[in-house]
């Protein structure tokens, strides 16, 4: 049998509620990951599993420092021979963040599954034990190696660079809409039918062994009328760089270009996404970013746009340079 890890980091998979049929109004992040395996008899026939609690939190509260601490116990797992894979229990409202960060530091080629719950453990049809029960075996999968990091919910396979969560309540919640799943889990048995082109894990040139910290990338939502406070405001508190989420094909005002032009010439990192949730924002398509000295964030949305920056950030903070690294990633 293979050998599977599961690092607990909290979240609804591990919540509870007053009633079985609440489904929104209860409490995050209570049960133990021991608490939650030892209900799943099936699993004992999948892999040997070991369990860490990582975290007991509501991913809202997931902080840069929780993802270091993670993405370093996981190269340090994934290092030994006998681990086969990874398994992450996580909360819903940021696993894409924290996927697609692990996405680009973990040095490894092995599975890293990241799995959630919409509905509490207490709920009448919860669907956490199928989706724990299932990345399991993704884990200890050989056809999820060399994938990059994967989200797996709803029976469903998803590349962490491209997946976001669509629905603020239902289980069929995590798409990466237009480019579509990987794959599914169907009775026990990973189906692939598409990979990710992009680099990743052992693939990319980020090392966070010995980083203590993150740079500060704050992100900009663009609106009618912005007046660029927002943005002025990051640069006071000390932002390194800022993802703005703009307009279209990641389009501003007149004014915005003149506002983070400006603090682009005070030395902070300009990244254009867009608000709309798909398509590509082009490099000099509605901004000329060859003048700005701005950068095109490609497909990835503002939340996943900053986790790049930040990471680029560590290494250059030439423009030129980040952007190649936005076209790579
Ligand atoms: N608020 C929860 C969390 O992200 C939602 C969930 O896990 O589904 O931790």
């Amino acid at each position: 049998m293979k050998n599977v890890a599961i690092l607990a980091t909290g979240g609804t998979i591990a919540g509870v509620s007053y009633s079985p049929t609440d489904t929104t109004g209860y409490h995050s992040a209570v049960l133990s990951i021991d608490e939650i395996v030892q209900t799943i008899g099936p699993l004992k026939a999948v892999a040997n599993i070991t369990c860490e609690q990582i975290a007991q939190i509501d991913s809202a509260d997931m902080s840069h420092a929780t993802w270091l601490q993670l993405a370093n116990r996981i190269n340090t797992l994934l290092k030994q021979p006998e681990i086969d894979g990874v398994v992450i229990t996580h909360g819903t409202d940021t696993m894409e963040e924290t996927a697609y960060f692990l996405n680009l530091v973990v040095k490894s080629d092995k599975p890293v599954v990241l799995v959630g719950a919409m509905r509490p453990a207490t709920a009448i049809s919860s669907d956490g034990p199928m989706n724990l029960y299932n990345a399991v075996i993704l884990a200890s999968s050989s056809a999820a190696r060399g994938k990059g990091v994967l989200v797996a919910l709803n029976d469903t396979i998803n590349s962490s660079r491209d997946v976001t969560k669509t629905n603020t309540a239902l289980q069929d919640t995590f798409k990466a809409p237009e480019l579509g799943y990987l794959g599914y889990i169907i009775d026990g048995h990973p189906h692939f039918y598409r990979l990710p082109i992009r680099k990743h894990t052992y693939m990319t040139e980020f090392e966070i062994e010995g980083v203590a910290e993150l740079p500060q990338v704050e992100i900009i939502y663009g609106h009618v009328n912005d007046n660029g406070a927002l943005a002025y405001a990051a640069a006071e508190a000390g932002a390194k760089g800022l993802v703005y989420a703009g307009l279209g094909n990641g389009n501003m005002s007149e004014h915005m270009k003149k506002v983070l032009s400006d603090l682009q010439r005070r030395g902070i990192i300009v990244v254009r996404s867009t608000r709309v949730g798909n398509g590509v924002v082009t490099r000099n398509g509605a901004i000329n970013d060859d003048r700005y000295d701005f950068i095109a964030a490609d497909t990835l949305n503002p939340q996943k746009a900053q986790i790049l920056l930040m990471l680029a950030l560590l290494e250059t903070t030439k423009p030129a340079e980040i952007q190649r690294i936005f076209w790579m990633y």
